[in-house]
Parts: structure tokens; C-alpha cells; sequence
């Protein structure tokens, strides 16, 4: 028995596949290396201390993902592959669409032919839109500002309507919040595409002195100090949520829709500061306009997580940048040798 990480090369996938081998489950990563490098697993493997499966495919491919499943007896995948820049998906809907949303029901229809019927996906408290109140709550209003996070909301619906058509699917729709850090080691981490769009990965490049200075997108909010507050979920926390999610999904007799936040909101400023303290090192900022689209507040109640699956955040903020700032400072140009 083992499970199917589509996606397990990237940020989020690779520090989970981690936390799965601790566990002493058996793996296979799927990923087409869009967003990814194959030293990733290269180093994932060296933390685990043996080699993982990997297939590389695309989940748009029946084909690619029928021949994993003809030859490993998989029972149950966990979801990450997906594009995931709201900006490039107003400009390119379609890519967004046909990956995530396409690449998804693919992934499901051979999953229903080789009846492995469950799975946990990825995705994302952009689909409370801009909530009235916060904390956050599973069942507050969704809506989605862009194609991304239409994707995710689509995508949850086509995973409910399954559901209903055979209840013998386990599915769990975890909704992650602002996920950052990276693995304690220092080896692997967050490695973006160009300019970072996320603000821990831009910090972290400035910090490091690749990028000169952050750009604040408003200090006008009606926040502690007027700058977004999110609440950031230190990555080994949330790979967590996924072993805890595995390890139940056999139970759940419903869709199962669960937050992966800390409760905790840290503006802007306040997550400058705390990585100064953790590296040590100037982060030199800009007030620009705000971005279109940013809500000012946004933080999880994740006591439903606490309830259904005994787990909680565990890792603070300082935490966070300090292992975020030794795997920027460790690999100033990611898994890249040069620029
Ligand atoms: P990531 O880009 O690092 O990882 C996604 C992986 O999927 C990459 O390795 C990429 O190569 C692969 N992939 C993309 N399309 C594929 C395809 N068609 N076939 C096979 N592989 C494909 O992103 P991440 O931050 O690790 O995010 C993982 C998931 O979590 C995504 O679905 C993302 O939308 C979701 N999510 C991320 C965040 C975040 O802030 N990082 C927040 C909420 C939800
Ligand atoms: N942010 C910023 N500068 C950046 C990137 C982000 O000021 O270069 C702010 C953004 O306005 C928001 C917070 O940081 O208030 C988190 O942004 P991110 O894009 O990381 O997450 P999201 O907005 O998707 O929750």
C-alpha cells in the first residue's frame, strides 16, 4: 500500500513527503517539474535516508498517471500538483483552468479505474474571498477574486459532486492558509520562479541581499499598524495536518473541509521585524500602493482541525523566519548551483 504525491517535488509537497517517510509510509512522487527540480527529491531523499519513487508526469495524462497506478498498488493520493500565481492566472485563466481543474478530474477518473477512491487536496483560504469577520470558519461564505482561486473553488465543488455520485470516495479539502519556512535542515525550502509573489520569499531575498528592497503594498488597512495581516503556517506544520489527514481519511463517512491555519494574524511589519530578528539582517522597505485584489485581514479558527484531526500549529513566528532565513542564506539561488 502506498500513496500517490502529485506535486511532491514542489514547496509544500517535498517537506511533506519528509514527515510521510518519518511515518514509515511508502511513497511515490508525481510531478512534471513545471514548478519544481528534481534536486529536490534529491535532497528530500538524503533527509529520509533512502531513495522515493518518482514518476515524472504530467496529471493532464492518463496515461502517465494509468502507468503509476499499474505499478504500484496505491490506496490513497495526496493533491498538490497546480499552478498557483493569482497574478499569471488573470493573465492566462486557461493554463490555470486546464491544469488545476483539468489535471484534477483526470487525476480522479484514474483514480476511479483503479478504484482508489481517496484523496486529500490543497486547497486555499483564498475561497473565503474577503471575509466579513475573522477568525475564519469552514463554513463561511466562499467566492474567489481570480482564476486561481476559482480553480480551488471549482475544484472543491467537483470533488463534492463526486461524492454524492459514489459515497465510497474519502476526500478531505484542506484549506491551507499562509504557508512558510522551510525543513529545520536547511536544505530544502520555498525556491520561486523570478520575482517572488509571496511576502516570506521576498523578505528572504532581500534580506539575503538578492533584492534590494520590499515593496509594502499599503499601510492604509484597517489593521494594528495598517499593513495586511495573514495568518503564516510554518510548512512543517501544515505537512503535518496532511500525515494527520492520511492517517484518518479511512473514517470519514463526508467531504471532509478543514483550515490549516495557526489563529494567529501578523501584519506585514510585524513579519519584517521578526525576520530581522531571526537573521539578524536589514529588510530596507517601501510603502507602494496596495495590490489590487488584498483584503486587509485574514486568519484561520483551525479548531475544527484540532477536533477532527488532533493536530494543531505548533511552530511560532520566529520560528518560521528562522528556518525560512537558514534555507535562503544556506541556497541564495535555491536549488540552482549559479544564476
Ligand atoms: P509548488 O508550485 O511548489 O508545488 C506544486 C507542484 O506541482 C510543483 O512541483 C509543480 O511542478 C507540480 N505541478 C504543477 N502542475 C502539474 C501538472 N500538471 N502535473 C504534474 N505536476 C504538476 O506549490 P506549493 O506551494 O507546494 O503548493 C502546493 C499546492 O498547495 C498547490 O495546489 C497550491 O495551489 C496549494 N496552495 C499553496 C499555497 C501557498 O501559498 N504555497 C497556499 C494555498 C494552497
Ligand atoms: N505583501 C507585501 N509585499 C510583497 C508581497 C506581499 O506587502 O511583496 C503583503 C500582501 O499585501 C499581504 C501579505 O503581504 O498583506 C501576504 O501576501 P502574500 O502574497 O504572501 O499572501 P496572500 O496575500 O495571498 O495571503
Amino acid at each position: 500500500m502506498a500513496i500517490l504525491v502529485t506535486g511532491g517535488a514542489g514547496y509544500i509537497g517535498s517537506h511533506t513527503v519528509i514527515l510521510l517517510k518519518e511515518m514509515g509510509q511508502d511513497i511515490i512522487i508525481f510531478d512534471n517539474l513545471s514548478n519544481a527540480s528534481k534536486e529536490a527529491i534529491l535532497r528530500v531523499e538524503r533527509i529520509v535516508g533512502e531513495s522515493i519513487p518518482f514518476v515524472q508526469g504530467d496529471i493532464r495524462n492518463k496515461d502517465d498517471l494509468s502507468s503509476v497506478f499499474e505499478q504500484y498498488d496505491i490506496d490513497a493520493v495526496i493533491h498538490f500538483a497546480g499552478l498557483k500565481a493569482v497574478g499569471e492566472s488573470v493573465s492566462k485563466p486557461l493554463k490555470y483552468y486546464d491544469n488545476n481543474i483539468v489535471g484534477t478530474i483526470t487525476l480522479c477518473e484514474v483514480m476511479a479505474k483503479y478504484q482508489c477512491k481517496s484523496i486529500v487536496f490543497s486547497s486555499s483560504a483564498t475561497v473565503y474571498g474577503d471575509p466579513e469577520t475573522t477568525p475564519i470558519k469552514e463554513d463561511f461564505p466562499t467566492s474567489a477574486t481570480n482564476p486561481y482561486g476559482r480553480s480551488k473553488l471549482f475544484i472543491e465543488e467537483i470533488l463534492r459532486d463526486i461524492y454524492v455520485s459514489d459515497t465510497s470516495w474519502k476526500i478531505v479539502l484542506l484549506r491551507y492558509f499562509n504557508p512558510v519556512g522551510a525543513h529545520p535542515s536547511g536544505t530544502i525550502g520555498e525556491d520561486p520562479l523570478g520575482l517572488p509573489n509571496n511576502l516570506m520569499p521576498y523578505i528572504a531575498q532581500t534580506a539575503v541581499g538578492k533584492l534590494k528592497t520590499l515593496n509594502i503594498f499599503g499601510d492604509d488597512y484597517d489593521t494594528m499598524d495598517g499593513t495586511g495581516v495573514r495568518d503564516y503556517i510554518h510548512v512543517m506544520d501544515l505537512a503535518m495536518g496532511h500525515v494527520k489527514a492520511i492517517e484518518k481519511i479511512a473514517q470519514f463517512t463526508e467531504v471532509m473541509t478543514i483550515n490549516l491555519g495557526t489563529g494567529n494574524g501578523y501584519s506585514v511589519l510585524e513579519m519584517v521585524k521578526n525576520f530581522e530578528k531571526a537573521s539578524g539582517k536589514k529588510v530596507p522597505y517601501t510603502i507602494v500602493p496596495r495590490r489590487a485584489g488584498d483584503i486587509a485581514t485574514c486568519y484561520a479558527d483551525p479548531s475544527y482541525a484540532k477536533e477532527i484531526l488532533d493536530w494543531e500549529a505548533k511552530k511560532d513566528v520566529y520560528t518560521m523566519c528562522k528556518d525560512s532565513w537558514r534555507w535562503q542564506s544556506n541556497n541564495p539561488n535555491g536549488y540552482k548551483e549559479d544564476v
